[in-house]
């Protein structure tokens, strides 16, 4: 196994153990590449969408939110383009019987041929000491050379083929590069097939003449149809963005990537609507806004990038994904787009509604650009979860799990302990309780000993935990524990709501 391997197993099992997030329908083995969240994910992952929400719609005044359906009309999805063309090429190994996307079989395989450039980089490194240049060694170096013009010609053939739909082209770049299933180790494939990823059903009942109509793969069509309603009936002027939250349906090939890759997810997304040719302006604007968002929720600065998308789908005219270094490597957790007129346009023609906007200064009409930010919402809880998982080892020898969750984001705030459940120290303790609750997420426990209810919170990444003991019953002191110091204080009782508030900010 792999380390990546290793350190996204034990992440799956904390996530289970500790009530993050279940497969679902486990008592029935499992539906493969769906989830469910537990009595602490839903906490993690309500308090990240409650932050996207309030750093979108409360905070830009000209923003606002919408929650539009799942069902929509199917017409919709021919105008966007997704019954035409939301595919993803497969192909299955005939040895394993596992079913794999044609492109990301490519992909790993020029990943991999990266990562020998960057063993390259460090042996040189190593080398040549203090006055290693990387970017000169890169440039120069032969073997460096013969890799990235390998690459290229992967990426050539590859974008080809998936351009001109050459399924055949996309089948015999696999051959030629001898790529194996991971499984079965054979090169055994079928031929590659163009796989659609939406999920139909019926709407009616049969016996009327029944309607295939769609489970929505995206949010962003649900803003552009509801466009016209969203400007007129909040009279907003461009530019101006439409922010919802809402679940999306893809039958994935690849699922098996815990909650990275899932079959029904959630995603956060904005459209912002301009005056056609200030979009560039407003791409940029938004590339450096999202990326602060995301810094914002405690995750470090080097384990994000952008990647500038060369390939561009038929609508945009400039993409960048923001990505993540999940246990799984750098992969995308956003992208964000610049898709001209093409959606409003498309839904003009289809809709034969006019969808326009009548610019009060140019006085004239024109159909807005848009600049979306389209951002999973399971892709950041596994982000802000597997990025605070940490195994840590005490100066005592002891060990503990414990997430270093960003305070404002924990899922309990804080723990309330009495020190044993006798002596009316539980009283006590109910009374601080009852007084918590009502601002915070609060979490009263007596059973176990006082040490394993703080492994049990720290498990959970429980900001502070405040023990109730004798002394309490005398002076109204008790003691408050920070999770990552592990210090502890004693403080008033009356001093408990400033201080977790203080923490909630920091
Ligand atoms: P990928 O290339 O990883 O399949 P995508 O480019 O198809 O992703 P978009 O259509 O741009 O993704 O969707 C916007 C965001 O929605 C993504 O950045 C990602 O965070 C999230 N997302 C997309 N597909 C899934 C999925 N199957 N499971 C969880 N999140 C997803």
């Amino acid at each position: 196994m792999t380390k990546n391997e290793d350190a996204l197993k034990k992440i799956i099992a904390h996530a289970k153990e500790y009530g993050f997030v279940f497969q679902s329908s486990e008592i029935y083995d499992g539906l493969s590449a769906v989830y469910d969240y537990g009595p602490f994910g839903v906490e993690l992952k309500n308090n990240i969408a409650d932050n996207w929400w309030k750093s979108m719609v409360q905070h830009h005044e000209n923003i606002v939110g919408l929650d539009s359906s799942i069902f929509m009309h199917p017409t919709i999805w021919k105008a966007s383009g997704h019954v035409d063309a939301f595919n993803d090429p497969m192909l299955d190994n005939k040895d394993s019987k596992k079913r794999y996307r044609a492109d990301m079989l490519v992909e790993e395989h020029m990943a991999k041929i990266e990562d020998k450039i960057d063993k390259e980089v460090k042996k040189a490194a190593k080398r040549f000491g203090e006055s290693f240049n990387r970017d000169l060694f890169i440039e120069t170096n032969p073997r460096v050379a013969e890799y990235r013009n390998n690459i290229e010609e992967i990426k050539k053939r590859l974008y080809t083929s998936m351009d001109e739909e050459d399924m055949e082209g996309i089948k015999k770049l696999i051959e030629d590069l001898e790529i194996v299933c991971p499984v079965s180790g054979s090169r055994n494939w079928t031929d590659v097939r163009q796989f659609n990823l939406m999920f139909a059903t019926q709407i009616g009942s049969l016996s009327e003449g029944a309607n295939t109509i769609y489970l929505r793969p995206e949010t962003a069509q649900g803003i552009f149809v509801n466009y016209l309603n969203v400007q007129k009936s909040a009279r907003m002027k461009i530019p101006f963005g439409i922010a919802q939250i809402g679940k999306a349906f893809r039958n994935e090939i690849v699922a098996r990537q815990f909650v990275f890759r899932m079959r029904e997810f959630e995603q956060m997304e904005m459209q912002y609507f301009v005056k056609p040719g200030t979009e560039m302006e407003w791409y940029n604007f938004w590339k450096e806004a999202r990326m602060k968002w995301h810094i914002s929720l405690g995750l470090p600065e080097n384990k994000f990038r952008f990647h500038d998308h060369i390939k561009l789908a038929h609508y945009a005219n400039a993409a960048t994904d923001i990505e993540f270094d999940f246990p799984i490597g750098f992969k995308e957790l956003e992208g964000i787009h610049s898709r001209t007129d093409f959606d409003l346009g498309a839904h003009q023609k289809f809709s034969g509604k006019k969808i326009q906007y009548f610019d009060p200064e140019l006085n004239e009409s024109y159909v807005p650009y848009v600049v979306e930010t389209s951002i999973g919402l399971d892709r950041t809880f596994f982000a802000v979860f597997s990025n605070a998982y940490t195994e840590e080892k005490l100066p005592d020898g002891s060990e503990r799990v414990v997430l270093h969750i960003k305070p404002a984001l924990a899922p309990v705030k804080a723990a309330v302990l009495p020190l044993t459940a006798k002596d009316g120290l539980p009283e006590k303790a109910r009374e601080i309780m009852d007084k918590l609750k009502f601002e915070y997420r609060c979490y009263y426990e007596e059973k176990d000993s006082i040490g394993r209810r703080y492994r049990r919170q720290d498990a959970i990444g429980t900001p502070y935990c405040i023990t109730v003991d004798h002394q309490t019953l005398e002076d109204n002191t008790v003691t408050i524990r920070e999770r990552d110091s592990m210090k502890q204080d004693r403080v008033e009782i009356e001093q408990l709501q400033g201080i977790i508030q203080l923490k909630l900010k920091s």
